[in-house]
């Protein structure tokens, strides 16, 4: 894979505070290409799309570019950057083996390698949704390491054996000795917390490692070992507590929630995006819709066996079963009602299991047209960040769309994803063309006849 790393190109206001003559700014103009700018239906058919330094400045016809660098984009879509709204970037393994049996550093690199391959696929924005996410969101907004922006959740904020508590057993005496904290809690990766007074720490904490958003376990899940699935996690007013630190912050929880139960209560709490939601009812949809809730499901994840994620016979591998029973379900339900649904994969794991993040595409076509998962996937997931307010932390442009002041996150696919959106699903093949603010990171466009 060619990295372009000489064409970073500058920013347009200013580097180090001081204001950037015109000419130092770079200029990429790509030309005669068909654009889907994330809204429309319609393609815009032999547009240009000018970029100087990391904005999009201009989009249309016979656009006057000057000297700036031209790329021919005749025979394929342009497209934003694809984004993810439930990504865990740093738990390359399961998590009981990336928590507390590898070395951290270990850790760090690997992930440093999937932010890389994901951006690879198309992703140049994600939503992580817990982990020590921040070294690797700055290393990469630094331009030392290849990724997409990050919008971390930091670590997870769980109860006492809830979703977030992933404790092996020879390391639970820990919680016996508060000298020594566990694993989990002292790398970032969830914090246990119970009771008004440590919630409320707690996520003061999290917002103290950079995080956009919060993620809370409000119920029970697949990938832990202590929580039922139908297990309500935390009272009414640990999570109001929770969600009156992120208001205070100019932010929004968002909670991982299977059944109406832990749905219904972590809204009453404020929480504006529920994660997964497989037993969730028709009432409990109509509310997230009437009151603006998205609905964040994992279409392609709950497709897996608990074979192919390497959980058979375990307790974790049967919870999955039953979750998968469920999800087709829900997703319809959604849909009838208006709510809204973010694109999201949940794909954790070694590099085999993440590169199913592009097959959601795919999995998506049984419940919505084409045009629908590529809006979901670029300016539906920005309006969900959006949710971040001040705490977002990429707020000099937009994102997921192609318009003048947009972020330069522009993608090139041979084909046209608008009517088969799944050429998005073998990136290598189809995605010719990668620019992440303003920068090339994939060129193959000339090794194409
Ligand atoms: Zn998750």
């Amino acid at each position: 894979m060619k990295i372009f790393a000489m064409l970073a190109l500058v920013s347009a206001a200013t580097v180090a505070g001081v204001a950037v003559a015109e000419q130092d700014v770079r200029r990429v103009v790509i030309q005669n290409t068909a654009v889907f700018d994330g809204e429309s239906k319609e393609l815009l058919r032999d547009h240009d799309v000018l970029v100087e330094g990391r904005l999009i400045t201009a989009v249309g016809r016979n656009l006057e570019a000057g000297d700036a660098t031209t790329i021919d984009g005749r025979s394929y879509t342009l497209i934003p950057g694809l984004t993810d709204a439930h990504v865990h970037l740093t738990l390359i393994d399961k998590p009981e083996i990336a928590i507390f049996k590898n070395d951290w550093v270990f850790n760090g690199a690997v992930a440093a390698k999937m932010a890389e391959q994901m951006l690879m696929r198309g992703f140049t924005t994600v939503r992580d949704l817990g982990g020590p996410v921040a070294g690797l969101k700055k290393a990469i907004d630094q331009g030392l390491v290849l990724g997409p922006r990050i919008l971390p959740s930091g670590p997870l904020i769980s109860q006492t054996s809830g979703h977030g508590d992933f404790e092996i057993t020879d390391q639970y005496l820990a919680h016996a000795f508060p000298d020594t904290p566990s694993k989990q809690e002292l790398f970032g990766w969830s914090f246990l917390a119970d009771g008004v007074p440590e919630v409320t720490k707690a996520a003061r904490l999290v917002l103290r490692t950079g995080a956009s958003q919060i993620k809370v376990m409000v119920g029970g899940g697949v990938s832990s070992p202590y929580d039922p699935l139908d297990a309500s996690q935390y009272s009414p007013e640990e999570l109001r507590a929770i969600a009156a630190e992120a208001a205070n912050w100019g932010t929004y929880v968002s909670v991982h929630a299977f059944t109406d139960a832990a749905a219904n209560r972590a809204m009453d709490a404020g929480a504006k995006s529920i994660e997964h939601g497989p037993f969730l009812s028709r009432g409990t949809l109509q509310r997230m819709a009437a009151e603006g809730v998205w609905l964040s499901p994992q279409i392609f994840l709950t497709a897996l066996t608990p074979e192919q994620l390497g959980i058979e016979g375990t307790p974790n591998g049967s919870k999955m079963e039953k979750v998968n029973e469920n999800s087709t379900r829900v997703v319809e339900l959604a849909r009838e009602l208006g709510v809204d649904i973010a694109w999201g994969t949940d794909t954790f794991g070694p590099a085999d299991l993440q590169q199913n993040q592009s097959r959601e595409f795919a999995a998506r076509r049984q419940f919505f047209s084409d045009v629908e998962i590529l809006r979901q996937a670029t300016s539906g997931n920005a309006r969900l960040f959006a949710l971040a307010g001040e705490r977002h932390p990429y707020r000099d442009g937009a994102l997921g769309v192609i318009r003048p002041g947009a972020y330069a996150d522009l993608l090139l696919v041979k084909g046209d994803p608008t009517q088969d959106v799944a050429v998005l699903g073998a990136p290598d093949a189809n995605i010719h063309f990668i620019m992440k603010d303003g920068v090339i990171v994939k060129n193959t466009l000339l090794a194409q006849p």
